[in-house]
């Protein structure tokens, strides 16, 4: 928050006279009433920001007050300034200046161009544009058959005028061109006071759009996203005038009437605003054009400088007190200016939302249109969160469908898992039953239990890949959902724009819209008592009640038929229909809170829902593992083999029996395990694996194959064994024998040590399956919990269009008997004019009838007087005779 700058100007006496004794004394930034010869007027003494006296010049004011509002508005703030004073104070002389000392507009122009020039590192878009309020109409004085212009407000551009003419320029000279034309068409006026009295008010506006030029570095990507949008407002007002002292008539008096209305609501706002925040209330911006359009300037988002510039003449002492009273007041009120930042998207996108706002308000055009406009923006929100709620609920969907997957092929996972286990089982039984040949046996069972478990541990890894690669795809798609949702909702018009904040700086959002209309209409009769007395009254600090004064003689005049002449009491119906109006306005008002709150809380919920999804994203990284290590263990396991084998062969001679069948045992492991890593690279490569048909077979095979080797091995052995029988000692064959069986009892050994450590890894790997199961049922759970709240958060959506769509019929209804009201009232009014008109001319004609009666009646009266008197001096002759 910081103060408004308020300066006072003094403007040197206009003839040799009123030189010769100075009333008002400027000592420092202290201005004071003074008698002749020094004595000080007691209670006129006032401080402000800078006090200029008659010595000073424009360029000085400038550059004391003005030159740090330029400087921020080419940074991105909001600037305002204006002078204010009586007529023939100096305010044009301020703000226009003349050749040879140019005023604040002029030097403001040149500043901005200066400084756009050395802000190297950002481009410019500059428009420019020059109105005037005259007899409170906004008059275009770049294009003068733009008249009667109406103010808007939006949540994007805040208050603005619409259909102004807007130039896009590109150097001072240019704009200084522009104003040169527009200034022939203000409307100046003689008067007593001043030659060429501005009877208007003027602003010229320049509006600074700015973008940090592309610089390519990592830095400054965020902030050279974002445009700088600032205006400024430089306003030269009418001056207020004692309509006896400026002697005006007829149209002067027009204008004068309406300049000093304006300023007397002017005064009404800085005298709420200067209140301070606690006690300030409605303030009536609404009341005049003037300080609806400064109403950023003054208690919002702006830089603000006043001057007020004062005559130091004995003559306007008065005028002058009421001035510096009115600066005093002024100097109270606090702006809170920001630099406004929006995003290139979003700009565009504030752009159409501009239009459609347009639109709508030229389709609808109804009083109620910011309420209205409230709900268009809410319902816009619930859209954007319906999509977005869509979106999550279609990833639900798919996320659920590829769980569901992945639950089908643990389950057959587990189906194999229980086989092998049975089956390892089994072969365990088979080692120690077996009677005809125990060692071979045994050795066959154990080999069939390494193929098997080789075999299922392939089909499951392979599997367990082929799901993780399934859920990792539907991963991917959801990554690419996610970002084709960003991309889409960049490009949606209905996306709440995205702010983002750089560094000193933050966007500027506008706050809420008053809750009430912030409206307070005045009565076209208005004007007649916005007199000169009632604007002294006010820079002294009276706040009018614009409310009472409704209701005082301007009431009187209204039409507004009393139930005494309107037999039918229509006008309580409307009174009680224009208070059901303002019920329905009110539940309207409710409504869109209540919205506001829910909004809010979707908002929360969203939040959430986005956090849990990346929480399932993490989980599914997880899974994503898992084939990764089974292809690890595999690796080990190989490796495991392949010393197992190596360490067999060395301690066996070669030709051996025992040799040939661990060079056959190594044949079918080598194959084994080219099989294993040949049906992973498949599983990695492509979408097909092996199906348990495939496996069998493939077992199938190898057994077949290890079998006939064993028989072969088997009958060669006997064979050997006789033959040696026959030629060599019993006691040598009994060697043999036991030598062979030496051979193959190392072998078992070596071979159940791999087992064993196969067994060991299957049942990490057991171990690793069941981990990831109890994840998997976390995640069902946390997926149940989330549908639940998506469907609780879609019946809410539901209820709020509900809402949302009901009270906008109320609306257009309310409007509709709004309308309809409107329409019949003033009919009624007419006719009570009518009425009126008939009721007056009745009375006149009663009244004359009445005269006529009354003077018949006299003279009836006088002659039966004239005839009673004839009768008596008839009678008397009568009795003469
Ligand atoms: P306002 O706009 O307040 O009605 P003007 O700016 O038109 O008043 O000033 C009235 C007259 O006083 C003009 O002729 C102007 O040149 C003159 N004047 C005002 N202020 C000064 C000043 N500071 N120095 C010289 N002349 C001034
Ligand atoms: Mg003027």
């Amino acid at each position: 928050m910081e103060k408004i700058c308020v300066a006072v100007r003094v403007r040197p006496p206009v003839t040799e006279e009123s030189a010769s004794g100075a009333y008002w004394k400027v000592d420092d930034n202290r201005i004071s009433l003074q008698k002749l010869h020094d004595s000080p007027v007691s209670g006129a003494s006032y401080a402000f920001d800078h006090i200029f006296d008659e010595s000073c010049s424009n360029a000085k004011i400038y550059e004391l007050l003005t030159r740090d509002i330029i400087r921020a508005v080419v940074e991105g703030f909001n600037g305002t300034a204006f002078a204010y004073g009586q007529t023939s104070s100096g305010k044009t002389f301020t703000m226009n200046g003349t050749e040879k000392d140019p005023g604040i507009i002029h030097r403001a122009v040149k500043d901005i161009f200066d400084r756009i020039q050395m802000t190297s590192d950002r481009e410019f878009l500059i428009r420019v544009s020059y109105m005037e309020i005259y007899n409170e109409e906004i008059i275009d004085l770049l294009a003068v058959e733009n008249q009667k212009l109406q103010i808007h407000e939006s949540l994007e551009r805040g208050v603005f005028v619409a259909g102004l003419r807007e130039e896009i320029v590109n150097n001072a000279e240019q704009v200084l061109k522009l104003i040169e034309s527009g200034e022939v068409n203000r409307h100046f006026g003689e008067t007593n006071i001043n030659v060429r009295s501005s009877r208007s008010h003027t602003i010229f506006r320049m509006v600074i759009e700015s973008k940090e030029k592309d610089t390519n570095s990592v830095n400054h990507f965020y902030s050279s996203d974002a445009i700088r949008v600032s205006v400024l407002n430089l306003v030269d007002l009418a001056g207020s005038e004692r309509i006896a002292k400026t002697g005006a008539d007829g149209v002067r008096l027009k204008e004068g009437k309406h300049i000093n209305k304006s300023l007397m609501i002017l005064g009404n706002v800085i005298n709420k605003l200067s209140d301070g925040a606690k006690n300030r209330g409605h303030i009536p911006y609404r009341d005049s054009k003037l300080t609806r359009i400064l109403q950023p300037a003054l208690g919002g988002n702006a830089k603000t400088s006043i001057i007020c510039t004062i005559a130091p003449e004995e003559v306007h002492i008065e005028e002058t007190k009421g001035t510096l009273q009115f600066a005093s007041r002024a100097k109270r009120i606090a702006n809170c200016a920001q630099v406004n930042e929006i995003l290139t998207d979003a700009a565009l996108l504030k752009r159409q939302k501009q239009e459609i706002e347009d639109l709508r308000k030229k389709l609808q055009g109804s009083q109620s249109e910011v309420l209205e406009q409230e709900i268009l923006k809410l319902r816009n929100d619930l859209l954007k969160y319906e999509l977005e709620r869509e979106k999550l609920e279609m990833e639900l969907k798919e996320e659920r469908r590829s769980q569901k997957e992945r639950e089908q092929r643990i389950r057959e996972q587990q189906i194999k898992i229980d086989n092998l286990s049975s089956l390892v089982t089994s072969s365990d039984v088979h080692g120690n039953s077996s009677q005809v040949n125990p060692a071979k046996d045994c050795m066959l069972m154990d080999l069939l239990t390494v193929d098997g478990v080789l075999a299922n541990f392939k089909t499951l890894k392979t599997e367990v890949k082929y799901a993780s690669e399934e859920q990792d795809s539907g991963r991917y798609r959801i990554t690419e959902d996610y970002n084709d949702s960003n991309s889409k909702s960049q490009g949606e018009p209905f996306r709440t724009p995205c702010f983002k904040a750089g560094p000193n700086a933050f966007v500027a959002k506008r706050s809420q819209y008053s809750t009430l209309p912030d409206c307070s209409p005045l009565p076209d009769t208005f004007s007649n008592v916005a007199d000169e007395d009632t604007w002294l009254k006010m820079n002294r600090g009276y706040i009018a009640d614009l409310d009472s004064i409704q209701m005082t003689p301007a009431r009187k005049v209204q039409s507004f038929p009393s139930s005494d002449v309107t037999p039918d009491g229509s006008n309580k119906n409307y009174n009680q229909e224009v208070q059901n109006l303002k019920r329905q306005l009110e539940l309207a008002i409710e409504e869109r809170d209540e919205l506001k709150r829910k909004h809010a809380e979707q908002l929360t919920l969203n939040d959430r829902l986005t956090c849990e999804i990346s929480e399932l994203q993490r989980e599914a990284q997880l899974f994503q593992e898992i084939p990764q290590r089974l292809c690890e263990c595999a690796a080990n396991c190989k490796d495991i083999y392949v010393d197992v084998l190596s360490m067999t062969q060395s301690s066996i001679s070669d030709g051996s029996s025992t040799a040939k069948l661990l060079s056959s045992m190594s044949e079918i492991g080598a194959s084994l395990f080219t099989t294993l890593e040949s049906h992973f690279s498949m599983a990695l490569d492509g979408p097909r694996s092996f199906t348990e048909n495939d496996f069998k077979e493939y077992r199938k095979v190898l057994f077949e194959r290890f079998n006939s080797t064993i028989k072969s091995l088997v009958s060669s052995e006997t064979q050997s064994i006789q033959n040696e029988q026959v030629t060599n000692l019993p006691c040598s064959g009994e060697y043999k024998g036991c030598a062979v069986g030496g051979e193959i009892g190392y072998w078992k050994e070596n071979l159940s040590d791999e087992l064993h450590t196969i067994k060991e890894r299957y049942h990490d790997l057991e171990m690793e399956l069941q981990s990831n199961n109890q994840l998997l049922e976390a995640c069902k759970q946390r997926y149940d919990t989330l549908e639940a709240e998506f469907l609780l958060l879609k019946e809410e959506r539901d209820s709020l269009h509900k809402m949302v769509s009901e009270s906008s019929k109320e609306l257009a209804l309310v409007t509709d008997q709004k309308e309809n009201v409107m329409k019949d009232f003033n009919t009624e009014s007419h006719k009570r004019k009518g009425l009126e008109e008939k009721i007056k001319q009745f009375s006149v004609a009663f009244a004359c009838r009445k005269m006529s009666l009354a003077s018949f009646h006299g003279e009836f009266k006088s002659k039966i007087e004239r005839l009673r008197a004839q009768n008596r001096v008839l009678a008397l002759k009568s009795l003469e005779c």
